[in-house]
């Protein structure tokens, strides 16, 4: 349930009605929002009685909250979630990012010269893994702490901030000390320790769907990020397991409207993991764009065939130059029914 106060409500008013939500066993988590104080009943196993809320000063309405997930969701925050890092902002009505570097961080040198091609094409941030979750033990497991500081120094010649991922709480000093958004790989989606001590830290974090995810169950591994406090999160769409022969992964583009509708947080897509393949990924991203994402994250290479990892799914700068073009092109596009309607449904919903 969400319990909505005026407008000019007093700090004593927000208070009396937490009190009031934490004797009936439940627990108050404040939702921030431009116009409005709203404070969300969370911790019930049920439907919540808004009897002992409603009379309370300041109450002007008691929302039932119709979905598993609470923070998350459209029915709680209306208005767009926009995460800004480093003055680049990521959802709402932004235009779309665009995010590009190799899968790992490879050598100092290598990596620069792959920073300075994907930035002259028109990435606006920086992504390469220091820390590599791979299938095989046997497999390169990245340059680790090393890479860290390679990382730095993009962002020092380059400007461009950069995206990570934590795959152990153990690593979340450094990485914060390094990295300006901490990526939650799909095989960590649901590792609720980690989200919950990714909660309480500053960086914005790239949760990465699950490979067999449902959106339910992303949504609530996200709402794990927010129930902790934390409010920048950006979800990212990198494909599916399915039947599929034809790509490693397949791309679940329907998710991208849907996300639209039931939350307000971004949804950036990643057509490099999607696909597995690099004569795919254009058309991908191009497709993401098309059907609402707000931005993009993909695997680029001066030299793609010899990247030291997911060298097939690789492009390079000319691809993310073309990539940059078409998400020019695309913007023009006015704004979809079914985004905007989930939008206006919600906000007609609310006082
Ligand atoms: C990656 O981004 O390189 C990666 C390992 O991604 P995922 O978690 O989507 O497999
Ligand atoms: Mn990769």
């Amino acid at each position: 349930m969400l319990v909505i106060l005026s407008s000019d409500c007093s700090v004593a008013d927000v208070a009396a009605v937490e009190s009031a939500i934490t004797a009936m066993g439940y627990t108050p988590l404040a939702v921030p929002g431009e116009n409005r104080t709203a404070i969300c009943v969370t911790g019930n196993k049920g439907p919540v009685d808004p009897g002992p809320l409603r009379g309370l000063r300041g109450v002007v309405d008691c929302i039932p909250v119709t979905k598993p997930y609470k923070l998350v969701s459209r029915e709680v925050r209306a208005e767009d979630t926009v995460v800004d890092v480093d003055g680049i902002t990521i959802g709402g009505d932004a235009h779309p990012i665009l995010i590009a570097g190799p899968c790992s961080v490879e050598t100092e040198a290598r990596t620069l010269r792959i920073a300075e091609a994907v930035k002259n094409a028109g990435a606006a941030m920086f992504r390469a893994g220091a820390f590599k979750p791979r299938t095989s033990p046997y497999d390169f497991q990245g340059l680790g702490v090393e890479a860290l500081h390679t990382l730095r120094r993009v962002k020092q010649e380059f400007g461009l901030p950069i995206v990570s991922e934590i795959v152990d709480a153990a690593h979340l000093e450094v990485m914060i000390e390094h990295v300006d958004v901490l990526q939650v790989g799909t095989r960590n989606m649901q590792n609720f320790a980690l989200l919950q001590r990714l909660a309480e830290q500053p960086r914005p974090v790239l949760l990465k769907r699950g490979p067999a995810a449902t959106l339910t169950e992303w949504l609530m591994a996200a709402e794990y990020l927010l129930a902790g406090g934390k409010r920048d999160v950006i979800l990212c769409e990198r494909g599916i397991r399915s039947f599929s022969d034809h790509s490693r992964n397949t791309l679940d583009l329907n998710v991208v409207p849907v996300v639209r509708q039931m939350s307000h947080l971004p949804i950036v897509v990643d057509p490099s993991h999607g696909t597995g393949r690099r004569d795919c990924v254009r058309p991908m991203a191009r497709a993401a764009l098309a059907a609402g994402a707000h931005g993009l994250l993909v695997e680029a290479h001066f030299d793609p065939r010899s990247s030291y990892t997911d060298a097939a799914q690789t492009v390079d700068a000319d691809v993310i130059r073309g990539i940059h073009d078409d998400a020019a092109v695309l913007a023009r596009l006015p704004a979809l029914d079914a985004v905007g309607a989930g939008r206006a449904a919600v906000l007609s919903s609310r006082p």
